[in-house]
């Protein structure tokens, strides 16, 4: 009997989207960071669904109103990475009978705190009892059509950069991260940002999904990869997930100007280009030497 864990989570997901076909007010459905939808004359309507479990996404030991935290801000992450902004949430929890309300309260102190802070409306959602603590939270964003960013329009001889720094993120950043949502706003305001994800299974998985998704290889350069205080290794820098920084692709001539021109509290890194489909993606090391790049990042099944 063939299992799940045989062809794995994107194998699942690229099932499940063969077998789909959507109505033309569909304008991006499964394989994005958000489905874009058909809304107004200037704006597409954003929609993101996120699940967080304990054991898989935080454990007990996390204080609730990080739990909570993480659940809203996961999802912002996503719909800054398709330049949009965050407008309503729902929230669907499965408790367990045994939480104290104590926990209860701060759980959903900190989903509402961060919801505030990010100018998004709770809008409603449902609880259940479960074995395990899941937070589900589905959210609505807006973007304006001209700034609606893409996985899948990454060019050759496009530059790819970062925001951030990258791994270690399961030493704490992963409960208390900021989703870049005014980098996203500055970038898709000034710049073309030919394609953008953000950071969840690690920055090699998710350039894999923007090379995947455009058609297109890419070069990074090892030297070049912003690594955090607490990534110990470069492996870590690229396969760690839950990052939630924004990894995007900038045509040449855009990416000279962002360069030049960029605020200070922008933190970006230049970690290398994207090149020809057929050269795959590769890792170039400090003596200029190119090795393909291996997928070891965090995969459910
Ligand atoms: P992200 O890490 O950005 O939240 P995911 O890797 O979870 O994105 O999902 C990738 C794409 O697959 C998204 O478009 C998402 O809506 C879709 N997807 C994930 N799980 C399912 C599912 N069970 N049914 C349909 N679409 C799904
Ligand atoms: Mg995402």
């Amino acid at each position: 009997m063939k299992t799940i864990q045989a062809i794995g989570e994107f194998g699942l997901i690229d099932r499940i989207a063969r077998r789909i076909k959507t109505s033309k007010n569909v304008i991006v459905g499964i394989g994005d960071d958000c489905a874009v939808l058909r809304y107004n004359k200037d704006k597409y309507l954003l929609l993101t669904l996120d699940m967080l479990i304990e054991g898989v996404h935080f454990t007990l030991k996390a204080r609730p109103q990080q739990i909570g935290h993480k659940a809203i801000a996961a999802s912002i992450s996503d719909i800054a990475s398709m330049g949009g902004v965050a407008k309503y949430a729902a929230i669907s929890a499965g408790l367990r009978p045994c939480l104290s309300l104590d926990f209860a309260d701060k759980l959903f102190a900190g989903i509402s705190n961060t919801a505030r802070r990010f100018k998004v409306d709770l809008i409603g959602g449902d609880t259940n009892h479960s074995a395990k603590l899941v937070i589900d939270v589905a959210m609505v964003g807006e973007v304006e059509k001209k700034k609606l960013v893409l996985r899948s329009r990454a060019k050759c001889g496009d530059i790819i950069f970062t925001t951030g720094t990258l791994g270690g993120s399961i030493y704490g950043k992963h409960l208390s991260f900021t989703p870049r949502i005014k980098e996203s706003g500055y970038l898709v305001r000034n710049y073309t940002i030919s394609s953008m994800i953000d950071i969840s299974d690690g920055l090699a998985g998710d350039l894999w999904q923007i090379c995947k998704a455009s058609r297109v290889g890419a070069a990074i350069y090892e030297n070049a990869i912003p690594l955090s205080p607490r990534a110990k290794t470069l492996s870590s820098a690229l396969n760690d997930g839950e990052d939630f920084e924004l990894l995007f692709t900038v045509p040449p001539r855009q990416a000279h100007k962002l360069l030049l021109k960029k605020p200070l509290w922008l933190k970006i890194t230049r970690i290398g280009e994207i090149t020809n489909r057929n050269s795959g993606i590769q890792l170039i090391d400090k003596r200029g030497r190119a090795r393909a790049l291996r997928l070891k990042g965090f995969r459910h099944f």
